[in-house]
């Protein structure tokens, strides 16, 4: 029989990770377990090796003025924030065959701040402070099982069944998967796992290009990179500028216009009509990056599900009472962003929802 933990997380997301880091004190005897082969969930960034920067396919944005705890994170690692870069003309396009108009619009990002090296540097620094053994990765939670005075944890890692037992388990998981791959006993009120499939993990069905150019020629010709394409054959709805802080490569991203099911359809195309569509607004010079990166998370098992596919356009109300309270007699916590009311679906959000475990774990 595996020893007793006091906590285990399951989830190496941002919110599962920073609740470890501030548990690691108090208790004695924790355990984080991921699904994936890697930590940070939805926070990712891709190293461009040649150029030396991460293209952000997750995350890209935080707001200081309003997000006091990503930017106390943020300055305790040590990361450099710097701001969205705005200068210049953007472009609106109101089909594929019009000619794309100009504005100067410095409202857009007037707050945002991106991280120097990308939001992975957040999972980095935290994983600098917590303890390496206490992670185990390519571990799914299957199965939960209350045993009165523990639960039972019940993993699939590499096709082995693994029983954990811990006095106390955080859910830092989207309550959404949750509800759609985990099986309690005894079984989680009906009400309970309704709102937990009702709940939509905040951009679970979008998908991110990022295209590196030697230099940024948009900023060179008065573009600042900006551009919207609202019409329903765009392949890319929003396109932004992201370069390095310090002005070297050309880079800009842009979120998938299409929703899932045609990105999928055209998936071996989508980087032709992508570049095909960055030469209609910018010009020629944007016909040759020298990566084109598709980050589809709508294909991701431990971020969407099928029910993610259907697009959402505004931004949910999360942190429900019933995802904030205990469950099983203090044995069973949710965490994560959309369990957080005030900044729920943000990386805000994810912090906001591990300082309310972490009170009611040490209380
Ligand atoms: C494209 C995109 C753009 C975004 N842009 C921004 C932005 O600009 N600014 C911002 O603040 N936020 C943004 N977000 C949201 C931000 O990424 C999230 O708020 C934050 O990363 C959520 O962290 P989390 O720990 O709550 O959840 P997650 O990061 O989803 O972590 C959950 C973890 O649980 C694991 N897991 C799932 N199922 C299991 C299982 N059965 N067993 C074990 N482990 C499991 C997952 O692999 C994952 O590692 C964006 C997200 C995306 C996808």
């Amino acid at each position: 029989m595996s020893p007793m933990l006091d906590v285990a997380i399951v989830g190496a997301g941002l919110s599962g990770l920073s609740l470890a880091e501030k548990l690691q004190p108090y208790k004695s005897n924790i355990a984080v377990f991921e699904a994936r082969d890697r930590c940070g969930g939805r926070i990712l960034s891709e190293l461009i090796p040649e150029q030396d920067f991460a293209v952000d396919l997750g995350p890209t944005w935080l707001w200081p003025a309003d997000q006091p705890r990503i930017s106390a994170l943020a300055e305790r690692l040590g990361l450099t924030l710097f701001p969205q870069w705005d200068r210049g003309n953007s472009l609106y396009q109101v089909s594929a065959d019009a000619a794309p108009v100009t504005f100067v619009d410095t409202q857009t990002h007037a707050e945002a701040r991106r991280v120097e090296g990308g939001c992975r540097r957040f999972i980095a620094g935290l994983l600098q402070r917590i303890q390496l053994d206490i992670l185990h990765l390519g571990h799914r939670l299957q199965n939960l099982i209350d045993q009165g005075s523990h639960v039972d944890l019940v993993f699939l890692t590499e096709g082995t069944r693994l029983t954990y037992h811990a006095r106390q388990v955080v859910l830092a998981v989207p309550p959404r998967l949750v509800a759609e791959n985990i099986s309690f006993e005894p079984a989680l009120a009906p009400e309970l796992l309704s709102l937990m499939r009702n709940t939509p993990t905040w951009m679970a069905g979008h998908a991110k290009a990022a295209l590196v150019y030697p230099k940024a020629f948009w900023r060179q010709q008065g573009y600042s990179g900006n551009a919207s394409a609202p019409y329903p054959s765009a392949i890319l709805g929003e396109v932004y500028d992201a370069c390095p802080a310090t002005y070297g490569a050309g880079s800009l991203f842009g979120f998938c216009g299409l929703p899932a099911e045609l990105r999928e359809r055209y998936r071996d195309s989508l980087p032709a009509l992508i570049v095909r569509q960055l030469v209609g607004l910018f010009g020629e010079a944007a016909a040759t990056p020298q990566n084109l990166r598709i980050h589809d998370w709508s294909q991701e098992p431990f971020t969407s599900t099928a029910l993610d596919r259907a697009p959402i356009f505004e931004h949910p109300v999360y942190g429900h009472r019933a995802l904030q309270l205990d469950h099983w007699q203090d044995k069973l916590h949710f965490c994560g962003t959309e369990t957080a009311g005030k900044s729920g679906g943000y990386m805000e959000g994810a912090l906001e929802a591990s300082d309310r475990v972490f009170t009611a774990l040490t209380l």
